[in-house]
């Protein structure tokens, strides 16, 4: 089995004391080892980036952009292949890893603008003689940890931005599937981006701690879990860096009696069970107002049945494997907890035929009458579990959404304007969709959520993007004769 290496200073590095196998989802096989870093590895990939950005840095805005359209054209060219690599190690059906590789792609498309987006401001003669301008100028070396479940596109939607901006990146991907990332490193190479300024670390807490710690790391992004994230937070913060963390979810849909039912159903399903519920905006819960729950369960029950699993290759298949055995377990146990705890069954995922075929398959798995004390309403479970808790209002509705620790994403199907509007101004959440399932901003705007949701106050990508990753300078100038006079009094103008 071939080792998955790190990339640093330009090169694959495959030298390694650790590894961890690394499995196709789909068979339940290793197929790979991919390396664990140590510290000296970490040590040395940040040494590189910080060499690297005294240069990259320098180099003019355009430039930078270029790069990024350079390497824009090589994602589009080499999309297929990038897709089957996420679905080999990552399982997702390959027209979903085709979707995941373009909402990636899209931010570097948003990242080519940066001569534009980097723009400053300026005040000319704000006294005699006098100007004042501010500006953006990169950070350094930026660090990005990524999850399993997007291993292409969520690491572009960070290092894109970094590197136009003028930094040096140090990227640290799942574990479980790696090897995405080295096929962009390989990418952002052919692009002519120099030797050091992106780089990428295999490894485990080992090496994310290394870069929590590390002195020349200046600014960390987090995508993950909600125990990690929060952990990431308050360590980066410690060592003094800026840091934006983003954790899991329980995204809710609202479905008002007034909505278009079958096209309702339809999205729920596909933001349900698509990727196997392994999405942070998936939808988890939905939320029956009135009298539309017996008929949205009805029709749920009958497509949750009829969900087509199987190996992601094949395109036909509505949703993949999930990710590890362990994960599989996990779900199941939830499945277990639900029953336990009183919630009506009426898709059992455990007993579909393909949870017996060798991989990690699970069916898809529907819950009626689930209430908030449940775990499984209260917890992520982050598979192909849908729970349906039934209001008998509007308010109701609204108040569960905003009662719930997460406030990732969230959605409303109906036919009122009014309401919708209502819901949009008041519900707690980062990320609204109106008549859409799963409202992931475009490129050009910024992707975050709310309370345990997200650490920090800078979302990613787009224009917050821009600001996570730079700092302002702001510059006073007279090149006319010095102002006469006492000094010593706080300076005004005008
Ligand atoms: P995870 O938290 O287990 O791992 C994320 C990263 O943290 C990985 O690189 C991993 O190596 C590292 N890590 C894990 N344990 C660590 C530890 N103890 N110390 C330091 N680093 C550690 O998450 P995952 O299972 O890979 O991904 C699924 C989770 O990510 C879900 O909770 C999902 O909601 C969330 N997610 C959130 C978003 C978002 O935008 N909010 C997007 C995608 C995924």
């Amino acid at each position: 089995m071939h080792t998955i290496g790190h990339f640093i200073n330009g090169q694959v590095v495959e030298a390694t004391t650790r590894s961890q196998a690394v499995f196709n989802p789909a068979t339940g096989q290793a197929i790979a080892n991919a390396a664990l870093a140590d510290v000296a590895q970490v040590n040395h990939a940040v040494a590189a980036a910080k060499q690297a950005f005294e240069s990259w840095s320098q180099v003019s805005v355009l430039r930078r952009a270029r790069v990024m359209f350079k390497f824009y054209e090589l994602l589009n060219q080499h999309a297929s292949a990038l897709a089957d690599i996420i679905t080999r190690e990552h399982g997702k059906v390959h027209s979903d890893a085709m979707g995941e590789v373009q909402r990636g792609i899209e931010v570097v498309e948003f990242a080519t603008g940066i001569p534009q987006l980097m723009k400053g401001e300026y005040n000319s003669q704000v006294a005699a003689g006098f100007d004042l301008y501010s500006f953006r100028q990169p950070l350094g070396v930026c660090a990005g940890i990524t999850p399993f479940n997007f291993p292409a596109m969520v690491p572009m939607w960070m290092f894109p931005m970094a590197i136009a901006c003028g930094n040096t990146f140090v990227l640290k991907p799942s574990e479980r599937d790696p090897s995405a990332s080295l096929f962009l490193a390989d990418l952002l190479k052919q692009a002519g981006l120099p030797d050091g300024v992106f780089n990428v670390i295999q490894g485990d807490k080992v090496a994310v701690d290394a870069l929590l710690a590390h002195v020349d790391v200046q600014a960390v992004s987090f995508v993950g879990s909600t125990p990690i994230a929060q952990y990431i937070y308050e360590s980066a913060a410690h060592h003094g860096k800026r840091v934006q963390a983003l954790g899991g979810a329980k995204n809710h849909m609202v479905i008002m009696p007034d909505a278009d039912l079958e096209a309702t159903v339809e999205a729920l399903m596909g933001a349900a069970y698509g990727s196997a519920g392994e999405r942070c905006m998936a939808i988890s819960v939905a939320v029956a107002v009135g009298e539309v729950a017996d008929e949205l369960v009805a029709q749920l029950t009958a497509k949750t049945q009829a969900l087509k699993i199987g190996n992601g290759v094949d395109n036909h298949n509505d949703l993949g494997p999930v990710i590890t055995q362990a994960h599989k377990d996990k779900i199941a146990a939830y499945i277990a907890q639900g029953v336990a705890q009183g919630a009506t069954l009426l898709v059992d995922g455990r007993a579909h035929p393909v949870s017996a075929q060798a991989g990690y398959f699970l069916g898809g798995t529907l819950f009626d009458h689930v209430t908030p004390e449940m775990r499984i309403y209260q917890e992520e479970i982050f598979g192909p579990v849908l729970v349906v808790v039934r209001v008998p209002d509007f308010a109701s509705a609204l108040k569960l959404v905003n009662d719930h620790e997460y406030g990732n994403g969230t959605s409303i199907y109906t036919a009122d304007g009014a309401i919708a509007r209502e819901f949009v101004a008041g519900v707690q959440v980062g990320m609204v969709g109106v008549n859409v399932p799963i409202p992931v901003p475009l490129a050009f705007h910024s992707f975050g959520g709310w309370k345990r949701s997200l650490f920090g106050d800078q979302h990613v990508y787009g224009p917050e993007g821009v600001r996570f990753y730079t700092k302002v300078k702001a510059v006073s100038q007279r090149w006319s004769a010095p102002q006469k006079g006492n000094a010593f009094t706080m300076p005004t103008m005008g």
